[in-house]
């Protein structure tokens, strides 16, 4: 019943070098128990602390003096922190903290590029018990504002070259209390006003009694795009760990001698689940590179570190085919042994360009913001449907329902994508928004906002979103939150942005705009519409592509039928327009 384009890859685990922590998912899943993989974990008093479970016990036991943390600048610059010193570094910025009347539930935004402050932050912020939010450090203003006002932020942790963006919205930030500048690396100084990074650790002690957590305690919170409305919060507990440290042995099959790397920015949710907790709370070596993304200097850098374990993006994926096999055979690459890509679909043809380009397929996984960690994945030991984002993590439930939430158990049927709560990672609110919360979960599911079928043997194949949410290198966008900013435009009287299908970043923003009476829609204008839009928005977020057009077609309650803009971008049919009140 599989429909297959390419063939299964199977996989023969004797032949593996290394003996995967997951043999047999089916019997996993059958023997599965959340409360028997907290072994995995400290739990002292029966407490959790996230920071604890990823630096301090290893800072206290055999680990101790094994590097936690590689990282290498954008300049090519290497630095080595061992878990000890890891835990000092982290001790003295909740000190700092603290010493600033910082407490327990307090949101701390990291506003900042991938920098080692930027890590000891996050984690010196969960020590206190405060909530660590990092924001993508390509936004701009615009987006810095609606997400630290929503969350009433109290503190904003930033660089030198991203202070003045933050400066364009403090005084509308009633809830800020204190920025605080890591202005060492770049040599510049500081404002008044604003606080030294460096000064305010070096007038802390390194020691530091973590705050009493529990299971239940906030950790941190990413914002997410929505149907509606503006990015929300979601908000996470140090509880979670569990599914981090689940997933990192079981999925990205971490190894006490690992090398791993994780391409996400802390920006976005799987730069905080696997780009710092769940390589961590397994104690293995996390490399950080601070670059962005070039074919030739990402191979280097597994090259230079010898990662063997690898997780990035659809889109990198894309980008690094686009630059050819032969750019990696130029490199020795033969550390690698395994390789994970997440969120967007990856082609079946990019799962197996890996085999040509690396001898390694590479291995699809699905989650989101709202479930923490991985929910589907392709194990290391299973063989993998090219195309497919395989099979359900062995302590969780997924379904495909129909619109009455009733299952669908046919195989190759497309409906809705659903997970059966609770699971330790799950967000525990979207931030005063308990209704909107509260809307994702019906008949006791969990509902993803993903379309999806599931094939006769149980892999998941995803279909499309269920929403208007663009997805733009595995980043989501809200249009709501872009037509925002568009109509701020002088000339702008109404805007509708869409996804527009892309050939590397799987959709791009796209905008539609009508003009006030007395504009024109010139070149010119355009320009300026743009230039307005990535001042505001930053680069990921502003729409590559602005149309002018005469009506924007909406519906008779007066909501812009984003659905009718793209069909007619993309020439398809138009779908049912009986609630249009355009003609
Ligand atoms: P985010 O909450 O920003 O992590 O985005 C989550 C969304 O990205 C999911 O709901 C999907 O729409 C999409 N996504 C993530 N991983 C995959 C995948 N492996 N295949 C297809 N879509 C994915």
């Amino acid at each position: 019943m599989t429909v297959l384009h390419y063939a299964e890859i199977a996989k023969d685990v004797s032949a593996m070098t290394v003996k995967p922590n997951l043999l047999d998912i089916e019997r996993e899943r059958q023997g599965w128990s959340w409360d028997r993989a907290k072994a995995g974990l400290d739990l002292p008093n029966g407490l959790v602390n996230q920071a604890y479970e990823c630096i301090d016990r290893h800072a206290a036991g055999q680990r101790a003096q094994k590097h936690g943390m590689i990282w290498e600048g954008a300049d090519g610059k290497v630095e080595r922190y061992t878990f000890a010193e890891l835990k000092r570094h982290t001790n003295r910025f909740a000190n700092a903290l603290r010493t600033l009347g910082i407490k327990k539930g307090d949101r701390v935004f990291f506003f900042a590029d991938r920098i080692p402050e930027l890590y000891f932050g996050v984690f010196g912020a969960l020590k206190l018990g405060a909530i660590a939010a990092p924001l993508f450090s390509a936004f701009g203003p615009e987006p810095v504002r609606e997400r630290v006002q929503r969350a009433e932020g109290v503190v904003i942790v930033t660089t030198p070259n991203l202070v003045a963006k933050v400066n364009a919205i403090r005084g509308q930030l009633p809830s800020l209390k204190h920025v605080i500048v890591i202005a060492h690396r770049q040599g510049k100084p500081v404002a008044s006003g604003d606080l030294d990074y460096q000064r305010l650790v070096d007038a802390a002690s390194d020691q530091f009694e973590i705050e009493r957590t529990g299971q239940e305690d906030w950790s941190v919170m990413h914002f997410t795009s929505g149907t509606t409305g503006m990015p929300k919060g979601a908000a996470h507990v140090h509880g979670a760990v569990l599914g981090h440290l689940a997933t990192g042995k079981y999925v990205l099959d971490l190894h006490d001698d690992d090398i791993y790397w994780c391409t996400a920015d802390p920006g976005w949710v799987t730069g905080t689940s696997y780009g710092m907790f769940a390589p961590w709370s397994n104690g293995v070596t996390n490399l950080i590179y601070e670059g962005g993304f070039g074919a030739a200097k990402w191979y280097q850098v597994i090259q230079r570190h010898r990662v063997t374990v690898w997780y990035t993006a659809p889109t990198a994926i894309r980008l690094l085919m686009r630059a050819g096999a032969k750019v990696a055979k130029q490199h020795d690459l033969s550390t690698l042994r395994y390789v994970m890509s997440v969120g967007e679909p990856l082609n079946p043809e990019g799962v197996v360009w890996g085999k040509e380009a690396f001898g390694l397929p590479i291995h699809d996984n699905w989650w989101q913001t709202e479930t923490g960690a991985i929910m589907i994945a392709n194990y290391l030991s299973m063989p993998i449907r090219p195309g497919s984002m395989g099979r359900p993590f062995p302590g969780i439930t997924a379904a495909i329902l129909d619109d009455e939430q009733n299952e669908i158990t046919a195989p190759m049927v497309e409906g809705q994508l659903a997970l059966k709560p609770p699971w330790p990672s799950m967000f525990r609110v979207y931030w005063n928004d308990q209704e909107r919360y509260n809307s994702r979960f019906k008949r006791g599911w969990y509902l993803t906002g993903d379309k999806a079928k599931r094939d006769a043997d149980g892999y998941f194949w995803f279909v499309g979103r269920d929403d208007d949410v663009i997805n733009t290198a595995g980043h989501l966008v809200s249009p709501f939150e872009v037509e925002s900013v568009l109509i701020e435009h002088e000339a702008v009287a109404e805007a509708g942005v869409i996804g527009k299908p892309d050939a590397v970043a799987m959709e791009i923003v796209k905008a539609f705009v009508t003009l006030h009476d007395g504009y024109e829609p010139t070149n010119e204008l355009r320009r300026q519409i743009m230039g307005h839009a990535r001042e505001r928005l930053g680069p990921g977020v502003a729409p590559r592509e602005i149309d002018f057009i005469k009506i924007l077609p909406k519906t008779r309650s007066g909501k812009i039928m984003r659905r009718l803009l793209k069909a007619r971008e993309l020439g398809l049919p138009e779908g049912d327009t009986s609630t249009l009140e355009e003609d």
